[in-house]
């Protein structure tokens, strides 16, 4: 009786934290709304709405701040119009990926880059990831011949029931239709086997009653020539009574062919309802936040960490080679140069030196999380949970945000840099800084990890031209100047335009008089005046504090947000599970691969993937054991000691040597930090193996040899090898000591024959 209380209790709690999240996911804000004919999903009622479905899917993830989405939104809701009909047999769909609610949802169907297509087969298993759209062309009618390929690939077992035949129609079939068929008429549309017209008119009537419809082809000889055809396309009403004649039509296209059948006489639309899903997306309730154009303010700062790292750079499920090193050069030059609040500040260095224990990785994003979340406790090292723009707001939420929030980063990012290097040089330290730190970290990040992709493809393009020749601090700091004037002037006009904060040359006029001239009217920059304004722009001493969230409230949030949104999504979706299905279905895509190199990768991602399960299985451990945790924090001065040992670490570069020799000496395995906490040393000592592990990646840290998913350290290798050596030697003398008894055994016994011998022949004799 009290279990099934408890359970209901806890029920009752889930069903609560769902309902909060819920209410969270409503408020992140769209492209879309339910006015336009796209079901909105999330991660509360996607899979409901997805899996098993009696009709196919195809769903657009995005991010609201997207240039390219919000360009691609005006397609994609002119797609959903003209295929309204369709819906019985294939619905468009729309992820909104930005929305935090939706990351762990977006990770999961390894969205990297927005906008990301994906389709969807009718009767698709729960946590299959869909078909990835990998057509170029983006326009209405390219998307809707791959729609229509894409639901001629269904096999006859999983055909949307709604959905009509696609393929063309013979003489015989023809002939025999009314037999088969209770309906007015059959409407044949004669076309080139690459024309679609025939498939889209018939997908277009699917709703409606009384007729049919099917395509011929070219090559359908004799029914040409039984109808008369003479041009191509055209359409044909054949009747029960065998008689047929022409559509008149204007034009022989799919709109006109579509209307003229529906005004047919006794053609009536279906019991089908074109009503969009019944799922809501609020609107934005944020309220405005004053703010001065001239300032920076470390909240846009702050959120530009939150949804880099957070949102960004976790949407890789495993980070490793080029991607781990461009997330390890954007947290160090964080480290070096970013002017943060402490709290901040130490994070990124926890960060920073995790990211150094995990060496080449491969690394996890959900090990990245527990760092970044701070899951170890560590006093005084937080980041934030939400966005919170205030120099970057949009007069709507789609605009802005993000993208400038990245612009303004490292703009300041390039100027500390150059700041940091004429400090070193006036104190007199030999120093061997690289000018394009800065910048190569930020051509990594936009590579990897910015999700408008086409933004990315265009940076790099500029980064690609000219990056590599700059040779000092302050070319840097122009360099990136004038190429962000360049996507200005590139974007001005642009869907992606916030009108309110329009695209101009920057900094205006009225910013900075000095940085212009006019020269027989022309406009010049005066170089000199905009280096001068850039460094008192993008120093620390412009930064506004308003608006931000003391540390003690950022943290009580990170741990609540944290343990919501892991508790109520794995109940939504069991890891394992989906993970299990997934290599199911990979499985089964494996068999459908036929080249070589295709399988050799599945194999590498099976690999990779076990490697991941073994890690969260260790990740569950961490949990349970929450309590003892929080006692080591109370004993020792973390504070102190963990500030001292990164500053060591980030700053002076030592620490590689010292944590080597260190963790040789003290290591002990993640079962042991958790458990025996006694006395202050021994306490650091832990607590100095807690922060290089940082969660799952102890098993990156400690292995020397991996074999089949089994890690050794070197002590077991060493005792591995003496033992083999040991029964080596002892097989050895076994051998030899068994050699000599025989030669031994064998002396004696040719002795005693050779005696016998002749005592014989003596006998003879
Ligand atoms: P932003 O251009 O984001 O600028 C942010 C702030 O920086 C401004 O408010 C201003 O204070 C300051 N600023 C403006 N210009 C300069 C300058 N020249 N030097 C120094 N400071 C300046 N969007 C697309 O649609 N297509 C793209 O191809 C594209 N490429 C991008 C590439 C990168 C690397 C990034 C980070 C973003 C890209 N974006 C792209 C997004 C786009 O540039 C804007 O960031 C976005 O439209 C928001 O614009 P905004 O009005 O907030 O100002």
């Amino acid at each position: 009786m009290s279990v099934c209380v408890g359970m209901a209790r806890h029920r009752y709690t889930v069903l609560l934290i769902l309902a909060a999240i819920s209410l969270l996911a409503k408020s992140g804000n769209g492209l879309y709304s339910p006015a336009d004919q796209v079901t909105l999903l999330d991660y509360s009622n996607l899979d409901g709405i997805l899996y098993n479905s009696s009709k196919a899917w195809v769903v657009e993830f995005y991010a609201s701040w997207c240039g390219h989405c919000i360009s691609f939104a005006r397609v994609w809701k002119s797609l959903a119009n003209d295929i309204k009909d369709w819906k019985p047999a294939l619905s468009l769909a729309v992820v909104h990926c930005a929305n935090p609610v939706n990351s762990k949802l977006c990770r999961r169907f390894e969205v990297t880059s927005y906008p990301t297509i994906k389709l969807f087969k009718a009767f698709s298993r729960p946590f299959v990831r869909g078909e990835h759209f990998s057509g170029s062309e983006r326009s209405v009618s390219a998307l809707r011949h791959y729609f229509i390929d894409h639901l001629e690939a269904h096999d006859e077992n999983v055909w949307p029931p709604a959905c009509p035949p696609l393929e063309p129609v013979s003489m015989a079939e023809v002939q025999s239709f009314f037999a088969f068929n209770d309906v007015l008429y059959l409407a044949l549309i004669f076309e080139e086997e690459n024309s679609y017209i025939g498939r889209e008119v018939t997908l277009d009537m699917l709703q409606y009653e009384n007729i049919a419809v099917r395509r011929v082809l070219k090559s359908e000889e004799s029914l040409v020539k039984l109808f008369g055809v003479q041009s191509f396309p055209s359409c044909y009403l054949y009747f029960n009574d065998t008689s047929h004649r022409a559509a008149s039509v204007k034009k022989e296209t799919r709109i006109f062919y579509t209307y003229y059948l529906r005004r047919l006489p006794g053609v009536t639309r279906g019991a089908y309802k074109l009503t969009a899903e019944n799922v809501t997306y609020g609107d934005s309730t944020e309220t405005w936040k004053d703010f001065n154009s001239s300032k920076l303010y470390m909240s846009d700062l702050e959120s530009s960490l939150y949804y880099s790292l957070k949102m960004e750079v976790v949407k890789h499920q495993e980070l490793s080679g080029d991607t781990l090193m461009a997330l390890k050069n954007f947290i160090t030059v964080l480290t070096k140069f970013f002017p943060g609040r402490p709290f901040i500040m130490k994070l990124l260095q926890i960060t920073d030196t995790w990211l150094r224990d995990v060496g080449t990785g491969p690394v996890s994003s959900r090990a990245l999380m527990d760092v970044l979340n701070n899951k170890n406790r560590i006093p005084g090292a937080v980041l934030p949970d939400k966005e919170n723009w205030v120099g970057c707001q949009g007069s709507r939420p789609h605009f802005r945000g993000y993208p400038c929030s990245v612009w303004t980063l490292f703009h300041l990012l390039t100027v500390q840099a150059a700041k940091h290097n004429n400090s070193m040089v006036l104190a007199g330290k030999s120093v061997q800084s690289d000018p394009l730190e800065v910048l190569s970290a930020l051509r990594q990040y936009v590579k990897h990890f910015f999700g408008c992709r086409e933004c990315a493809v265009h940076f790099e393009s500029m980064a690609a031209v000219s990056m590599n020749s700059i040779q000092t601090f302050d070319k840097a700091i122009l360099w990136l100047w004038s190429r962000h004037n360049r996507v200005n002037n590139r974007l001005a006009g642009a869907l992606s335009e916030d009108p309110k904060f329009p695209k101009i040359q920057w900094p205006p006029p009225d910013m900075c008089a000095d940085c212009h001239n006019e020269i027989n009217g022309h406009h010049e920059w005066i170089l000199d005046a905009v280096m001068n304004f850039l460094n008192v722009h993008y120093s620390p001493d412009n930064i506004d504090y308003s608006y931000l969230k003391e540390e003690e409230e950022l943290r009580k949030k990170q741990q609540k947000v944290e343990e919501d949104t892991w508790q109520g999504q794995e109940r939504t979706v069991p890891e394992e599970e989906w993970k299990k299905d997934i290599d199911e279905d990979k499985g089964k895509q494996e068999k459908e691969k036929s080249t070589e190199q295709s399988m050799m990768n599945e194999e590498r991602q099976v690999n990779q993937r076990s490697v991941r399960r073994i890690r969260s299985q260790k990740r569950s451990f961490v949990k349970w054991k929450h309590t003892a945790r929080r006692d080591v924090e109370d004993i020792v001065d973390l504070d102190l000691f963990v500030n001292e040992q990164y500053k060591k670490q980030a700053l002076k570069g030592r620490a590689e040597n010292e944590r080597a020799s260190m963790m040789s000496k003290k290591y002990r395995g993640p079962q042991l930090h958790l458990q025996s906490i006694d006395e202050s040393g021994e306490s650091k000592e832990m607590l100095q193996n807690w922060v290089v592990w940082g969660g799952d990646n102890v098993i990156a840290k400690k292995k020397w040899i991996g074999l089949r998913g089994m890690n050794f350290s070197r002590m077991d290798t060493g005792l591995c090898i003496m033992l083999y050596f040991l029964t080596a030697l002892s097989l050895l003398s076994l051998y030899l000591y068994f050699k000599m008894m025989f030669r031994c055994w064998k002396l004696k016994y040719w002795f005693a024959s050779a005696c016998i011998g002749i005592k014989y022949s003596r006998e003879r004799k």
